[in-house]
């Protein structure tokens, strides 16, 4: 079988390892993306797509601004519209202690650069019409946006093969082995071998790692997303809850999409993801409170789907010490939106 040699193989073509081939092809490098399924269908396809810099973490808040601003201009550097919209987002606080959480986590945020608003039920009442609820406290940030994230697959392979960056779908990469100077990667295909090698696996980044003797503490979380048939208008903002277990946003096509990390059941090796049905009556439920006109709303349907968490919440992003090669980078952890700006720019 031939051996296929790049300067770069990225494992993984989900949003992040298809970043940082883009950016690595385009700064002169041969890359192949080897991805089992095809590119962004594991996380990144199945997400809200929500881009709100309101519920960052405040050590996060400059980069979900940077790649806020790559978000905004995808068709200046991705050659693609993602279906980029700004809404504003307003959160919720319902009683006087998640009240002062959301006010002092907003504070922290403010002082990272967030253009966070604190205002009252009144003022939120006026931003969104559709809220008609009672609240001790809201939250505004008019730079909450959101992308679909179903559109970013077509959009990473056109601009990858432009790039010429050799992408190899349907193809999992089954371990790594050392090969002088180079990794030598298998797969059920081709086996590729590669002088630097990017880890991009999502919540199989821990399985990637221990190829290479490296363990790397991720926690595997099973968000659920609803999505609602169609509605006349209902609201327009971005809609959360202090707690963070409420993700509201009515796309232009009149259907409503609810998350808000409420938990299914999966396992990143063995599959078979499952909704609880409880934790969706208590997302639907929660999603209903904050907006009364979703009463009647129609679910359409339900999916999961798998999320790398890390132990602090902040991206694991950099060369691995241990490779002990040129080398190896691991990127995960890092949201939808935060992501672009890690694996965009920080290779580079
Ligand atoms: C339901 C849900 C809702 C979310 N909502 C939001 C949101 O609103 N905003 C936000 O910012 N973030 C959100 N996130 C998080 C966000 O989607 C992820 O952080 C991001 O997409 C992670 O991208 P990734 O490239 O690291 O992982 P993934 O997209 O999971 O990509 C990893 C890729 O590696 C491939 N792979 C694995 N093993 C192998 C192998 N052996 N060989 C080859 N390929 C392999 C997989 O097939 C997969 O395509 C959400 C996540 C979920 C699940």
């Amino acid at each position: 079988m031939t051996v296929q040699a790049y300067d770069v193989a990225v494992l993984g073509g989900g949003i992040l390892g298809c970043t940082v081939a883009l950016f690595l092809g385009r700064g002169g490098m041969r890359v192949a993306v080897v991805e089992r399924g095809s590119l962004c269908r594991e996380a990144s396809g199945r997400n809200a797509g929500g881009l709100a810099i309101q519920v960052k973490p405040a050590a996060l808040i400059p980069y979900a601004l940077k790649s806020r601003e790559l978000w905004r201009t995808t068709a200046d550097w991705l050659g693609a519209e993602v279906g980029f919209e700004v809404r504003g987002g307003l959160s919720f606080a319902f009683d006087q202690a998640e009240a002062e959480m959301l006010e002092s986590r907003t504070k922290a945020r403010q002082a990272a650069g967030a253009p966070i608003e604190i205002i009252g039920p009144n003022r939120a009442r006026e931003i969104e019409p559709g809220f008609t609820g009672t609240a001790v406290l809201a939250t505004y940030c008019a730079l909450d946006s959101f992308a679909d994230s179903t559109l970013t697959g077509f959009a990473y392979r056109n601009a990858l093969a432009h790039e010429g960056v050799a992408i190899a779908e349907n193809t999992a990469a089954t371990g790594i082995d050392r090969d002088g100077a180079a990794f030598a990667i298998n797969t059920d295909g081709a086996p590729i071998r590669a002088r630097r090698l990017v880890l991009a696996g999502g919540v199989w980044l821990v399985e990637m790692a221990r190829w290479l003797g490296i363990d790397i503490p991720i926690r595997c979380a099973v968000p659920s997303m609803t999505v609602t048939e169609r509605m006349p208008p209902i609201f327009r903002a971005i809609i959360g809850v202090a707690s963070g277990r409420l993700s509201l946003k009515q796309a232009a096509n009149g259907t409503v999409l609810i998350g808000g990390g409420w938990q299914g059941t999966g396992n990143a090796q063995r599959g078979g993801l499952d909704v609880i049905s409880e934790n969706l009556i208590g997302n639907l439920r929660l999603a209903h409170h904050v907006i009364p006109g979703l009463a009647g709303a129609r679910v359409a349907r339900t999916w999961l789907g798998l999320e790398a968490h890390t132990p602090d919440s902040m991206p694991l992003v950099g060369p691995c010490p241990e490779s002990r090669m040129p080398l190896s980078l691991a990127v995960s952890g890092v949201a939808f939106l935060t992501g672009l700006w890690w694996a965009g720019c920080w290779p580079t």
